[in-house]
């Protein structure tokens, strides 16, 4: 059985948790630049702000409704997430840290059928205690089923907060009343496809034949298809079709002019990516940088330089030698530049890389060395330990005016009590 824990409205959740007069009162977390609505409050989504609406269309309501209103604190989001895993880690050896608010679980020895469900109410219950996070937790037979349960036990508040698909009825019905764009692995990619066939739920999908999966939808649609009907094909740190490219952009702050500001910025960008790639397992063929000048076009100027790599990479020091290649095509004097940002693409699993002969990459070094830089950082916190290309001044930081404190990861933040 797996089990699917995700912490409801995370950022918004964080937020609270060092503000208790927040509870009750529609809370909204914004991107990068306060630009748009990333995290919502129920009380916010109630309201009818939307996922991702712009904040300058909102500051209206925003002023009528009294929401509270945060820019993106990512260093506390990180460190409460860190906190989360290692509460959940205290319940099973098997745990898969797969978003900043969600991990898969694995159990295992308990006694059928209530043993899951009691369990679950436990590690969400001690999660609550610990933490101080509310979490919707979802349990079935594989992950694909695990992610329909967690859903549910979001969106439906008599199953207060676990969802157990313990019994084929049950799941037929979770598959009947879940559209076929939020399973798991299908997503934007496929859904125009299956629904021009006919098909609108994950219970139209299963009825199709297995052969007709497999010709039309690759093996990866097959193995979903499978683990609709609770056969198991991804088990821990195993997920269906890792992204074909990951993309890493900010519009900045301020425009920034000088060469070593935008190279700082899109080391930073590159270093962020390269960490997603080896999170997944991966090794990038490919990198492209790109940046953008202040103003509109006509007129803005706009530069993009994709580099191949001899060799797939996933180590940031290989990748930032490539990055700084392509940034010095595209870097033009006198411009100010509004936006930089990092694609990495040719995405292709580690264990295929293939060596070259002309290789003077030492592989392994990179590699030992990565796996520590990331194994610090998920210690110590966000880029805890960095290479010098990312440290510098900064200019290009987003615009955060409504920042909370770093209440637990930075001295100068910490909480006072006074007792009168
Ligand atoms: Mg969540």
């Amino acid at each position: 059985m797996y089990a699917l824990v995700d912490c409801n409205n995370f950022f918004a959740s964080c937020e609270r948790l060092f503000n208790p007069s927040l509870n009750g009162r529609p809370v909204v977390v914004l991107s990068g630049n306060d630009g748009c609505v990333i995290a919502r409050s129920n009380e916010a989504k109630a309201l009818g702000i939307g996922m991702g609406q712009p904040a300058f269309e909102l500051r209206e309501l925003f002023a009528r409704e009294k929401v509270a209103i945060f820019s993106s604190n990512h260093i506390l989001y990180g460190d409460i997430s860190r906190r989360v895993m290692e509460v959940l880690s205290q319940f099973s050896p098997d745990v898969e840290v797969y978003s900043i608010d969600e991990a898969f679980i694995r159990l295992n020895g308990l006694p059928m059928p209530e043993g899951c469900e009691i369990y679950a109410r436990v590690i969400a219950d001690a999660v609550m205690r610990c933490v101080g996070i509310p979490v919707s937790i979802g349990i079935a037979p594989t992950k694909t089923l695990a992610k329909i349960a967690s859903h549910r036990a979001k969106k439906q508040p008599r199953y207060g907060g676990v969802c157990y698909l313990a019994t084929p009825d049950q799941r037929a019905i979770a598959l009947m009343e879940c559209p076929i764009a939020d399973v798991w692995g299908v997503g934007r990619r496929l859904a125009p496809r299956l629904i021009a066939e006919g098909v609108s739920t994950a219970w139209d999908y299963i009825q199709l034949s297995r052969e007709h999966v497999r010709r039309h939808y690759t093996i990866e649609g097959e193995r979903t298809w499978s683990e609709l009907q609770g056969i198991l094909c991804y088990g821990i740190d195993e997920h269906p079709a890792s992204r074909q490219s990951i993309t890493v952009s900010r519009t900045f702050g301020q425009s920034v002019s000088t060469f070593s500001d935008v190279y700082e910025a899109v080391a930073d960008f590159t270093a962020t990516a390269a960490a997603r790639l080896r999170r997944q397992g991966s090794a990038a063929g490919s990198i492209m940088i790109f940046v953008k000048g202040r103003g509109c076009s006509p007129g803005r100027y706009v530069g993009a330089l994709q580099l191949m790599l001899p060799v797939a990479s996933d180590s940031t020091i290989e990748l930032l030698q490539y990055a700084r290649r392509a940034l010095m095509s595209v870097y033009r004097n006198g411009e100010a530049y509004k936006k930089a940002g990092v694609m990495l693409g040719n995405i292709i699993p580690r264990s295929q890389v293939q060596l070259s002969l002309f290789d003077t990459v030492d592989r392994d070094k990179h590699h030992r060395l990565m796996q520590v830089v990331d194994a610090v950082n998920k210690q110590a916190g966000y880029r805890a330990i960095h290479t010098a290309a990312e440290a510098g001044r900064a200019e290009w930081k987003a615009q955060s005016n409504h920042l909370s404190p770093c209440y637990t990861t930075s001295f100068s933040d910490i909480m006072i009590v006074k007792a009168e």
